[in-house]
C-alpha cells in the first residue's frame, strides 16, 4: 500500500509562495486504477512527483508498504523508483535518433541485466502494447498514440508495481486516446495505477477510483480507504498468500492483447508549450534516476565512459537534459581528476605514427598510407620497404607559446571561463626537498632516489619512459575543487607557501614506498633494496616491524626543507662562474639547515562521493610554493647574471655558440 500523510508542498518563486499540496492525505491499494482529477493548477502534476519520489513534500510522510520514508537516503529512494515505479508522461519524452526497441532498452542498460535479455524483455513488453511490428522505427515514424505506447512498454520493462501517468492522453485524440486507455486498464489489473487527468469523462469511463483535487486539497474519494492499517494488514496477508514470484512471472507470461494499430497515419503531436518544460525535466529525471546515474555506482561508471570518449561527448550526451546540470558538473569533475585536458609546450603525434604502422601493415588501407606511400610505389618482391616512423613522427613535433596562451586565457577575450571547470598551470619546476635531518649527511627526497634508481638500472628498457615515482607533488590551484572531492581527515589545507598535507589512499592507508620515500623509513634500506634487485642478487627484505604505528598525529609532524634549486651554486670568485655544489658534504649541510621549512598541516584522503582521486598518495604542496621558488629564482644573482648575458653560459663561462661547437 502506499499512503500520503498529512502532505505539504509550496513553491516561492519571486517572494510569491503558491501551495500546490495542502493537507493532502491519501492512501492506494496494492492494485487498483486511480484517476487523479482537477482542473489545471490543481496540483495533480505535484502530487504525482510526490508519490513517484521525484520531488519531496515540505513536511509530512509517504509511507510505503507501512514503512515510513521520513529517513529514506538518497539511495533508498533510487532504489524506489528503479525497481517499483514506471512514469509515463504527457510527451512520452522519447529519445529521437533511438529506435523504438533501444528506447524501451534503454531503460533497462544500466540495471546489469545482459544485452540478449534487456532485447528480449524490450521486445516483449512493445509486443504487449502492439507495436511487435515496429520496433525498428524511430519515434518520429510513429504516430502520437503509437509513441505514447513506446513509452507505456518503457514503463512497463521494469516490471513496476506502481504505475504514474501524467495526462497520458493529453496530447492525444479521443481516438487514439481510448486505445491508450485500454492498455492502461489492461495494465492495472496486475498494479496499482495511478493516472492524472483533467478529463472527467475518461476518469469515469476507465478508473476504478476517481480522487478529486482542488486547489492543493483533496475534495472527493469515490472508493477511499477507510481504515489504512486494516488494509495494510490485508494486503500483507495476500502478498504472503500468493508469493511475489508467481505474481511476476504472471506478469511476464501475459502478451499484449491491444495488437490493432489503427493510428498509422495519424500527425504526431507533441506536448502543450505550457507542460513542455515541467515534463522535459521530469523525464531526465526519470531517465536518470531510473539508470541510476545519480548514485556513485553510476557515477563511476560514467567517469570511466569520459575518459573512453571525452568530457565533450559525455557533456553532449547529457545535454539533451537541461535538468541535470549539477550532475553533469559533478561527473565533470570526477573525470577531470583522471583525464583533465592538458596542453603542453611541445608534442608528437602518437596518433600518426600508430596509423603509418598500421598502414604499412595492411595493404588494403591505401588512403591510410599516407606515410607509406613510397613503400607502395616499389612492388620488387625481394625488397624490403622501409617506412617512415621517425621521421614522419618528428616532422609533426608541434610547439604552443604557452606564455602567449595563458596570457590569452586569462584576458577579458578568452570567454572561456563558462566552459571550464578549473585551469591548473604546472611550470616544469620540480623542487628540491631534502630530509630535515641532516645529521647522517644530505638526503634527498625530491626529485624522487628511486626513480633515478631505476631508471639508471633500467635504462634502456621500457621503464625510462618514466612512470612518476615522486612522493611529492603539487595541489590543485583550486581549493572548491579540492575540497569538493578530498576529505580532510585531521589538520587542514595549506594556506601559506611552506604548508602541505599527507595524502592517503581512500581508506586511510599508506604504502611502505610512500613512508620510505619520505623518509618515514630510512630510506636507504630501500635503495639498498633496489641495488640488489637491479643487480640480479638476492634482495634483504627487512623484516616488518608489527609495533611501528603511524598515525594522523604523526603525519602531522611531518617536515621536510626545500631548497631553492639557486642556492645550490657557488660563484667562484676568480673564473666568475658557478659551481655545483650538491658533492660538498658541509655546503649542503648549511643550505639544508637554513632552506625553507616544509611541514605537513593536514591529512586528507578521497572523500567517499568522489569517482577517482585527485591527489596520488605521498606529500601534496601548495602551488604557492611553486610560485615562490620561481621568484627566488627570478631574483637570484646567478638567474640576473644569465639573464643580463644570455648568450653566455654562467656555469662554464663560454659562449653556448662555443660549446655547441
Ligand atoms: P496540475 O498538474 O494540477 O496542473 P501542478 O501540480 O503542476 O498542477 O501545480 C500546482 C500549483 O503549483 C500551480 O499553481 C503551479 O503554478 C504551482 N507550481 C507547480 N510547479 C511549480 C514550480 N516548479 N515552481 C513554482 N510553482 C509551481
Ligand atoms: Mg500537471
Amino acid at each position: 500500500m502506499l499512503q500520503l500523510e498529512h502532505i505539504r508542498k509550496a513553491y516561492v518563486t519571486a517572494g510569491f509562495t503558491q501551495v500546490a499540496l495542502d493537507d493532502v492525505s491519501v492512501a492506494f491499494r496494492d492494485n487498483e486504477f486511480v484517476a487523479i482529477l482537477g482542473t489545471s493548477g490543481s496540483g495533480k502534476t505535484t502530487m504525482l512527483n510526490i508519490l513517484g519520489g521525484l520531488d519531496h513534500a515540505d513536511a509530512g510522510d509517504i509511507i510505503i508498504n507501512g514503512i515510513s520514508t521520513k529517513h529514506y537516503s538518497d539511495k533508498d529512494w533510487d532504489t524506489y523508483r528503479n525497481h517499483r515505479i514506471g512514469f509515463i508522461f504527457q510527451s512520452y519524452n522519447l529519445i529521437p535518433h533511438q529506435t523504438v526497441l533501444s528506447n524501451v532498452e534503454l531503460a533497462l542498460t544500466l540495471s546489469g541485466i545482459g544485452r540478449a535479455e534487456r532485447r528480449e524483455r524490450a521486445r516483449e513488453a512493445l509486443v504487449r502494447v502492439g507495436l511487435g511490428d515496429h520496433i525498428n522505427k524511430r519515434p518520429s515514424q510513429l504516430s502520437g498514440g503509437q509513441m505514447q505506447r513506446v513509452a507505456i512498454a518503457r514503463a512497463l520493462v521494469n516490471d513496476p508495481d506502481i504505475v504514474l501517468a501524467d495526462e497520458p492522453t493529453g496530447a492525444l485524440d479521443t481516438e487514439t486516446g481510448i486505445q491508450v486507455m485500454d492498455i492502461l486498464k489492461e495494465i492495472a489489473d496486475e498494479r496499482l495505477v495511478i493516472m492524472v487527468t483533467h478529463n472527467p469523462d475518461l476518469a469515469e469511463q476507465y478508473a476504478t477510483r476517481i480522487v478529486r483535487l482542488k486547489d492543493g486539497r483533496i475534495v472527493g474519494d469515490t472508493d477511499p480507504i477507510l481504515d489504512a492499517a486494516a488494509q495494510e494488514t490485508a494486503d500483507r496477508a495476500q502478498g504472503a498468500a500468493t508469493g511475489v514470484l508467481p505474481v511476476i512471472s504472471a506478469r511476464h507470461a501475459r502478451e499484449g492483447g491491444s495488437g490493432s494499430d489503427a493510428t498509422t497515419g495519424h500527425a504526431e503531436r507533441t506536448g502543450s508549450d505550457k507542460d513542455a518544460h515541467h515534463a522535459s525535466m521530469s523525464f531526465l529525471t526519470a531517465l536518470s534516476l531510473s539508470f541510476n546515474l545519480m548514485s556513485k555506482k553510476g557515477r563511476t561508471f560514467m567517469t570511466a565512459f569520459a575518459g573512453s570518449i571525452g568530457i565533450i561527448g559525455i557533456a553532449a550526451i547529457l545535454a539533451l537534459s537541461n535538468g541535470v546540470n549539477n550532475y553533469i558538473a559533478q561527473t565533470e569533475e570526477d573525470a577531470l581528476s583522471s583525464y583533465p585536458l592538458t596542453i603542453t609546450k611541445s608534442s608528437f603525434d602518437l596518433t600518426s605514427m600508430m596509423v603509418a604502422s598500421a598502414a604499412a601493415g595492411d595493404e588494403g588501407a591505401a588512403e591510410a598510407a599516407e606515410a607509406s606511400a613510397e613503400a607502395e610505389a616499389e612492388q620488387d618482391e625481394d625488397v624490403i620497404n622501409e617506412y617512415a616512423i621517425m621521421s614522419n613522427m618528428f616532422a609533426r613535433v608541434k610547439n604552443n607559446d604557452l606564455a602567449k596562451f595563458k596570457e590569452f586565457l586569462e584576458s577579458d577575450r578568452s570567454g572561456v571561463e563558462p566552459y571550464v571547470n578549473t585551469i591548473q598551470y604546472s611550470y616544469s619546476l620540480t623542487p628540491q626537498i631534502y630530509a630535515a635531518d641532516t645529521s647522517g649527511g644530505a638526503v634527498r627526497l625530491s626529485p624522487s632516489r628511486m626513480s633515478q634508481t631505476m631508471t639508471n638500472g633500467f635504462s634502456g628498457s621500457a621503464f625510462t619512459g618514466g612512470t612518476t615515482t615522486s612522493s611529492f607533488q603539487e595541489l590543485m590551484d583550486d581549493q572548491r575543487l579540492l575540497e569538493s572531492q578530498m576529505d580532510v581527515v585531521a589538520g587542514r589545507w595549506p594556506e601559506a607557501y611552506d604548508e602541505a598535507v599527507f595524502v592517503t589512499t581512500s581508506n586511510g592507508a599508506v604504502s611502505d614506498y610512500t613512508l620510505y620515500s619520505l623518509g618515514v623509513h630510512d630510506i636507504k634500506v630501500m635503495d639498498e633494496m633496489v641495488t640488489q634487485a637491479l643487480n640480479g642478487s638476492e634482495v634483504d627484505v627487512p623484516a616488518r616491524d608489527e609495533s611501528f604505528r603511524f598515525t594522523n598525529e604523526d603525519a602531522l609532524k611531518l617536515h621536510f626543507k626545500v631548497v631553492p634549486a639557486v642556492y645550490l651554486y657557488q660563484k667562484n670568485a676568480e673564473q666568475g662562474t658557478w659551481t655545483d655544489m650538491t658533492g660538498d658534504k658541509a655546503f649542503m649541510k648549511q643550505v639544508i639547515d637554513s632552506a625553507i621549512d616544509l611541514k605537513v598541516v593536514g591529512v586528507v584522503r578521497r572523500s567517499e562521493d568522489a569517482a577517482t582521486s585527485l591527489l596520488s598518495e605521498g606529500v601534496a604542496y601548495s602551488p604557492l610554493l611553486t610560485r615562490h621558488l620561481m621568484e627566488v629564482s627570478g631574483s637570484s644573482q646567478i638567474v640576473q647574471e644569465q639573464l643580463a648575458h644570455p648568450e653566455v653560459d654562467v656555469f662554464t663561462g663560454k659562449t653556448f655558440e662555443e660549446l655547441q661547437d
